[in-house]
């Protein structure tokens, strides 16, 4: 895009130095837009007087004067004042006028509404809706002159204003984690503010068999709320445990998601908290993560390594040769669970890497099973009426039951 075009531009449209800067974007990095809007108009008035100059003043270069000087640039306008001209400056095509001059009001009100949150936040977005007339006038403009060098307003609208109230609150903007966000609409001049989650990863172990108590474990939730002052914590665990089950050894991934907190201390402060065994559920190595470690997590279930104990009761004496030929059958042996919900069916197909087992006394086993994560244990033990293929129970040839289950490890 070349710098000669920016008149025919100005001809057709006044746009003040804003707005012409940012059709030339790439031009004269450390530039602000104004900034390089005003040199353009500068360099356009100085080769124009150089033509007066040397050629006379002609009808065309008057009205390219007029052009500029309409488009507010002051130079222009007192060279035709010299000349006994009047041209009074006009709105800018594209904002109107209605946008730069109010930066730091919008500022101001952005930080005060980012202040009566009434928490603490370390970094900031910024986001604006710009009224759709203004984002039609620029396009408008860029079709027409075939720019692809311009930068869109709404792009400098946040970025000035993200400057302004960084430097009003003293805390930096920040794209990706912002604590907290801000989004103004530029017509109304209205401000949204939320506060941002924080998500943090942990290992869960769940100390305790909950057989009674409907199976739900208490998790020392109310201290995470405490910690970090929030309002609620919604809890994404990798996977669901099998009723009643406890989960040792290194436990199950969870990512906790702290809504709207109040307070921003470090998750180590947070863990010396946690240590407290009246819960069922204890949890170690909390990391703050992003908000997408959920997706991550969930994918991954399936693809877990997870190793069981389970106690079972058999219907018929369990012999150590029993015990033998289900550790040489379930060797990497592909299982197919299928579930009934209503008309719906589906299908679960998983691996059992290994099996091996014990007989404790004649009609009481214990069996270690490693799987894949998304092998429904209970099921696959005793048979599920059916609808597992190939299941212990089946091998067996008589009923087996689970009586405890213990998850003793999970690789992820
Ligand atoms: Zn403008």
């Amino acid at each position: 895009m070349s710098i000669e075009r920016a008149m025919e531009i100005l001809r057709k449209y006044p746009l003040c130095d804003h707005c012409l800067g940012r059709l030339f974007a790439r031009l004269g990095t450390g530039l602000s837009n104004e900034e390089r809007g005003r040199a353009i108009k500068d360099y356009l008035l100085m080769r124009i007087h150089e033509k007066v100059l040397n050629e006379g003043l002609s009808d065309e270069l008057l009205s390219d004067i007029k052009a500029l000087a309409m488009s507010g640039h002051e130079p222009s306008i007192k060279f035709l004042t010299n000349m006994g001209i009047n041209v009074s400056p006009v709105k800018c095509y594209v904002c109107g006028d209605a946008i730069f001059n109010r930066l730091d009001e919008w500022a101001n009100t952005i930080a005060n509404n980012l202040r009566m949150l009434g928490v603490e936040f370390r970094s900031f977005r910024l986001g604006s809706r710009v009224p759709l007339d203004i984002l039609n006038r620029e396009l408008s403009i860029t079709t027409e002159f075939n720019i692809s060098s311009a930068e869109s307003i709404k792009r400098e609208i946040n970025r000035e204003l993200g400057k302004r109230v960084s430097a009003i609150l003293g805390v930096p903007f920040n794209r990706e984690e912002p604590d907290v966000e801000a989004v103004i609409d530029i017509g109304a001049g209205s401000v949204d503010v939320q506060v941002m989650p924080i998500y943090i990863s942990a290992r869960y172990r769940k100390i305790r068999r909950l057989i009674n108590k409907g199976g739900r474990a208490r998790w020392p939730i109310d201290k995470v709320m405490q910690a970090y002052g929030a309002q609620d914590v919604v809890i994404h665990t990798g996977g669901e445990d099998p009723m009643g089950a406890r989960v040792l050894g290194n436990g199950r991934p969870v990512i906790l998601q702290v809504v709207r907190p109040g307070r921003r201390p470090d998750v180590s402060d947070v863990y010396s908290l946690l240590n407290d065994s009246s819960y069922d559920i204890m949890l170690n190595n909390l990391t703050r993560v992003k908000a997408s470690a959920v997706v991550r997590m969930k994918a991954r279930i399936r693809d877990y390594v997870i190793t069981y104990r389970v106690l079972a009761i058999t219907s018929s004496p369990v012999t150590d040769e029993n015990i033998r030929s289900l550790h040489d059958y379930f060797r990497n042996r592909q299982v197919v669970q299928v579930f009934r919900r209503g008309h719906r069916v589906r299908r679960r197909v998983s691996m059992v890497y290994e099996l091996d087992g014990r007989v404790i006394r004649d009609r009481l086993v214990e069996l270690l099973i490693r799987c894949q994560g998304n092998l429904y244990i209970r099921g696959f033990v005793h048979g599920g009426y059916g609808n597992v293929e190939p299941s212990i129970a089946g091998t067996l040839g008589f009923s087996i039951r689970p009586i405890e289950i213990d998850i003793l490890s999970i690789s992820d």
